[in-house]
């Protein structure tokens, strides 16, 4: 099976830290990104720091996020940002812990997808102040095929909710 897109496909990552030397990671993992094969890192937002979410007693979040295009297909996409999240340090322990880096692939063009081990849209950013904020900043127009609202309009929603999760 080759799922790879003929043409270069719109990504957007999310990135998090909150374990060690936050910007210091979050800085070096875009230089692995630029550094994946067939792929292009477009634009990267500014850091925002956030309140963990998940167990008590972590610190706080640097979080960012990235515009990728690219013609991986989603899975070996999700497999290079797993061995960049190893490669800066990540232990994966319990869900929602402290971690070093987190890696997660928030959009993938207009595909939707759910399989045992990635889901696309990520299931959870809609939430996401912490993935929409960054997000909102540098693709404010990317749709979110699931829903058919910009992430403008789904930042404004989730900032008006006051649902922080
Ligand atoms: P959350 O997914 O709620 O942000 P998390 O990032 O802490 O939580 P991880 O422990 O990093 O969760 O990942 C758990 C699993 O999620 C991974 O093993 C991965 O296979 C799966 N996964 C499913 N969809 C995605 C996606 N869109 N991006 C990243 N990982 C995903
Ligand atoms: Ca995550
Ligand atoms: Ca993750």
């Amino acid at each position: 099976m080759d799922d790879r897109p003929a043409t270069p496909v719109t990504v957007c990552i999310a990135l998090g830290s909150n374990l060690g030397r936050r910007a210091e990671t979050l800085r070096n993992a875009i230089r692995s990104l630029e550094q994946l094969s067939a792929t292009r890192v477009v634009r990267v937002s500014a850091m925002i720091e956030t309140s963990p979410v998940g167990p008590a007693g972590q610190g706080d979040y640097l979080n960012a996020a990235a515009v990728l295009e690219t013609t991986l297909p989603p899975k070996d996409l999700l497999t290079h940002l797993q061995r960049i999240e190893t490669e800066h340090g990540r232990v994966r322990r319990e869900r929602w812990g402290p971690r070093t880096l987190d890696l997660d692939l928030i959009l993938y063009g207009d595909v939707c997808m759910d399989e045992p081990g990635l889901t696309v849209p990520h299931p959870r950013f809609r939430e996401r102040l912490f993935v929409l904020e960054p997000m909102a900043r540098i693709a404010p127009d990317a749709v979110d095929p699931t829903t058919g609202r910009t992430i403008s309009e789904l930042h404004h929603a989730a900032s008006s909710c006051d649902a922080a999760i």
